[in-house]
């Protein structure tokens, strides 16, 4: 299906499956299946020389990951994506097809915490540096810049602290010195923003997360507004390293896509009830959502996302042994880490997702012990209201 003019909501159910030849299957079917037979011997080498397409391996394309991926490219506007098996493996992926020896990196000043661990990686083996910077216009963006500078990597809404990039302002100095732009869109999945309309070069996922909805699979999506440079990164660093979705996780992926649009509504509406009621609870201190109208960055926010989705960080008085007890005298919302799922959870990123980040950088990054991190869910918002009531009268 080539219908771009499709809206979000039908693309999630549609795009990429016509059953031409599927015996009438409505939904995907599942090509659980590692290699595929040719018809004969030429057949077979035409398919290796690219003379002919066609499946050959599934590590190299299968029929039910390439839905997911003609599905992702369409709901990102780009022109080609990748499956992975998990979100850092299309981390890994797209920052090694962009970077050599001696290269530098210029990152948002808040990156998840295995993002922030393979850098150190790059940094220690292949002389890769990186920094960490606020990114909330051009000048900050441009002073950063060194001549090694190859790429901009950003997180927006960063996690946890919920803040923004300007990705205009990003896109506009790279396009100035010759950098690429890779955004992790994850907390907003494709629904609520769509990076590459701005003229970044690659926007991945944590598919785990919103793309999925329900818990129940790792994997990661990168796309790309240039299809030659996709299947190139297909053919090179994905099929070498080898970090590929299994069609299985796949096939979940397209179920749990479907509702994506629904899905999001929820998760945004839900939050906006949350942070009505934690604005007027006196034990909370700070509280980050960024598509607030109290928030700093709402301008920002509106132009570039669609609705807040459902990530709101806050802070509470009384430091760790606050927020832990909070946690604790909680029973609806589970502690958890992970976001994006049915189930509304609740995690403590100074000892949980960011702790692996040495103190003076996680508090740099605004990652205080009072911090909480909220992934609202799709229950009702009087019983999560409810359950976290109960949890503030147990810390007066
Ligand atoms: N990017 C962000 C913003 C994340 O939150 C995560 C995981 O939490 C990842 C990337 C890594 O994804 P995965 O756990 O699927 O490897």
């Amino acid at each position: 299906m080539k219908e771009q003019h499709l809206h979000k909501d039908t693309l999630v159910v549609h795009e990429g499956y016509e059953d031409t030849e599927h015996h009438g299957s409505l939904t995907v079917p599942l090509y659980q299946t590692a290699t595929f037979s040719f018809e004969t011997a030429s057949q077979g080498e035409k398919r290796f020389a690219g003379a002919e397409e066609g499946n050959i391996y599934s590590r190299l394309g299968n029929p039910t990951v390439r839905v997911l991926e003609e599905r992702m490219t369409a709901l990102e506007n780009g022109q080609g994506t990748l499956a992975f098996g998990s979100g850092m493996a299309a981390v890994s992926a797209v920052l090694v097809h962009l970077t050599n020896s001696g290269d530098h990196i210029l990152c948002s000043r808040g990156i998840y915490g295995c993002t922030f661990g393979l850098l150190g990686i790059m940094e220690r083996k292949y002389n890769i540096k990186h920094d960490l910077i606020r990114m909330w216009n051009e000048e900050e963006i441009e002073r950063a810049i060194k001549p090694e500078t190859v790429c901009i990597y950003v997180e927006t809404p960063i996690n946890p602290t919920m803040e923004l990039v300007d990705i205009q302002a990003a896109v506009n100095v790279a396009k100035r010195y010759g950098l690429r732009v890779v955004v992790d869109n994850t907390f907003s999945s494709p629904y609520l923003q769509n990076p590459l309309d701005f003229g970044v070069d690659f926007v991945l996922h944590s598919a785990t997360k919103y793309i999925n909805g329900h818990g129940d699979v790792i994997g990661g999506l990168l796309t790309g507004n240039d299809k030659e440079e996709m299947e190139s990164i297909r053919m090179t660093v994905q099929k070498d390293f080898g970090g590929i979705m299994s069609p299985f996780d796949a096939w979940l992926l397209i179920r749990g896509l479907k509702t994506l649009p629904v899905r999001m509504e929820r998760h945004s509406s839900n939050a906006e009830k949350m942070i009505a009621y934690l604005k007027g609870q006196k034990l909370v201190e700070e509280i980050y959502y960024p598509f607030d109208r109290d928030s700093s960055q709402f301008a920002i926010a509106q132009r570039q996302m669609r609705a807040g989705g459902g990530i709101i960080s806050f802070t509470v008085k009384g430091g760790k042994e606050q927020a832990q007890l909070f946690m604790d005298s909680l029973s609806l919302i589970k502690i958890a880490v992970s976001l994006g799922d049915a189930e509304t959870l609740i995690q403590h990123p100074a000892t949980m997702t960011h702790s692996a980040i040495p103190e003076q950088e996680r508090l740099q990054m605004g990652i205080t012990d009072s911090l909480l991190r909220l992934s609202v869910g799709l229950e009702h918002a009087e019983d999560l209201i409810e359950d976290m009531k109960l949890a503030f009268s147990v810390m007066e």
